[in-house]
């Protein structure tokens, strides 16, 4: 039975690279029956941030992604945060170290730094010197006595075997291969504040869950030899492993880093610029991973069903946001209008351009600016520049449109439009139409010469949509308010 996990640390909130780790966990856990677990690595507390946790679940939640046990809901192998498994880290660092597998360590930070420095200036790759060379364990003991006497914390180390070759058959990347010697030396598996480093909390971890493949990101790859090694000495079966290629930034051309400012990276900035989950998901499930075929746009279902971690690229995948928009205008279109009705108020309020209490008139109002603009909207924050026009009174007329109005039947029509929608009984977008059209038949102005001047007039610029539904929109008052500054 196939038990997969996806692992965040609260250090951060939800980023797409994350996100990305979680879904292909899910996808390959719904597809096969199997379980998908989260677990919070929490143990690194200096780098925590407080709502860390809570933000990645819930953007979790919001991309569609469920869990069948974690650390909200529990499960049978919990708990699933690891700051509240330190008995059972500390039970196994003592077997090892009973087995002389790992050892206590006193060497100082200075000393380390120091000896870094050496290895530095003499062009060595910097690797941790085995502070007991030659030593009888009687020696050992003194040593260790001596230090302990001086007040130091020591840091349990795991003894690298030499000489051995790490290999795996990586679910991604094919056969990877290391040596021991080149992995930097005896590495750490319980820093000085009794925490387990990462490195070792993952592989109890992992193996207590008895998860079955371990799906990551590819900057853990340097990290596996060291897992496999622990995996060796408590004698316990590996998982298989998957490392997912980076992420390039395709604006860049660079590896995508939270550092980077060129792209918006964390799930909640797309949700709250109105991005909907389907079409998020959809996207994300593009970085690195292609299904049979051309189609680009799917649903969870179809994604459930297709989903196999073979067709994993060993390429970098290219972060591409205007990919993304046009993913997410695909889903715009076809979504109900009731929800882009919310996401489109959401944001109008949060300009200030809808009051936070609308009556329902104005909720009306906002569905038929919703109507006119969902087609071409990428995500609804948009709206609010698509619809400028109706929120905002650009003072001065650019000079393309005033060389619309350049002709005198300009003023002509405009007057006489301005006459008709003051008589008009009800201002619709079909009446408003309906005036044009006696425009042209009392004026003798038409085609363009009629409706550009007529579209700038009202609206005050020569782009929008059609203009029975603008000058609906605007409604009556501003409408006449529009004409009389440009007759003026
Ligand atoms: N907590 C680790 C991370 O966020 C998980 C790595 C792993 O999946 O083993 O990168």
């Amino acid at each position: 039975k196939i038990r997969v996990r996806y692992a965040p640390s609260p250090t951060g909130h939800l980023h797409i690279g994350n996100a990305r780790t979680a879904l292909f966990n899910y996808l390959y856990a719904r597809h096969n029956k199997g379980t998908f677990v989260i677990r919070i690595e929490d143990t690194d507390t200096k780098r925590n941030i407080a709502d860390g946790e809570r933000s990645q679940l819930d953007n979790l939640k919001w991309l569609g992604i469920d869990w069948d046990e974690g650390p909200d809901i529990g499960g049978p192998f919990g708990p699933y945060r690891q700051s509240e498994r330190r008995e059972l880290y500390t039970k196994y660092i003592n077997e090892l170290l009973e087995k002389g597998l790992a050892y206590k360590s006193y060497k100082t930070e200075e000393e380390l730094e120091a000896e870094r420095e050496t290895q530095k200036s003499l062009s060595i790759a910097p690797h941790y010197v085995y502070e007991y060379e030659g030593m009888t364990e009687e020696q050992i003991k003194e040593a260790q006595a001596a230090a302990e006497a001086k007040g130091l914390e020591p840091v349990i180390r795991f003894r690298v075997p030499t000489d051995v070759t790490y290999e795996w058959d990586d679910i991604v990347k094919g056969k990877i291969e290391f040596k021991s010697e080149t992995i930097g030396g005896d590495f750490v598996i319980q820093k000085r504040d009794g925490m387990p480093t990462y490195n070792f909390a993952v592989v109890v971890d992992d193996h207590l869950m008895e998860i079955t493949h371990v799906l990551r990101g590819d900057d853990h790859i340097a990290n596996t030899p060291k897992q496999l090694m622990i995996y060796d000495a408590l004698g316990w079966k590996r998982p298989e492993f998957g490392h997912m290629t980076l992420i390039i930034n395709t604006a860049t051309g660079k590896k995508l880093s939270k550092r980077d400012e060129s792209v918006l990276q964390f799930i909640e900035q797309y949700r709250e610029l109105g991005y909907l989950p389907d079409a998020m998901f959809n996207f994300i499930t593009l970085l690195g991973w292609s299904p049979v075929g051309e189609a680009e746009i799917f649903n969870q279902k179809d994604l459930i069903k297709q989903f196999d971690p073979k067709r994993l690229s060993k390429s970098p995948a290219s972060f591409d946001q205007k990919k993304l928009e046009w993913v997410n205008n695909q889903y715009v279109k076809a979504a109900d209008r009731d929800i882009l009705l919310d996401l489109s108020l959401r944001n109008l309020q949060e300009k200030g351009l809808v009051e936070e209490e609308p009556d329902a008139a104005k909720i009306e109002w906002v569905r038929q600016l919703v109507n006119i603009y969902a087609g071409q909207m990428s995500y609804t924050a948009q709206i609010s520049e698509m619809a400028a026009i109706f929120f905002t009174n650009p003072a001065q007329l650019d000079e393309a449109s005033l060389a619309e109005m350049a002709d005198e039947s300009a003023a002509i029509a405009i007057k006489d439009f301005r006459q008709k929608l003051v008589d008009l009984k009800r201002f619709t977008a079909p009446q408003i139409m309906a005036a044009i059209n006696a425009v042209k038949r009392d004026t003798g102005v038409k085609g363009r010469k009629l409706f550009m001047p007529l579209r700038i007039a009202t609206t005050r610029s020569m782009h929008g949509p059609g203009i029975g539904e603008a000058i609906e929109l605007l409604g009556r008052e501003k409408t006449l308010k529009h004409i009389d500054e440009t007759l003026a």
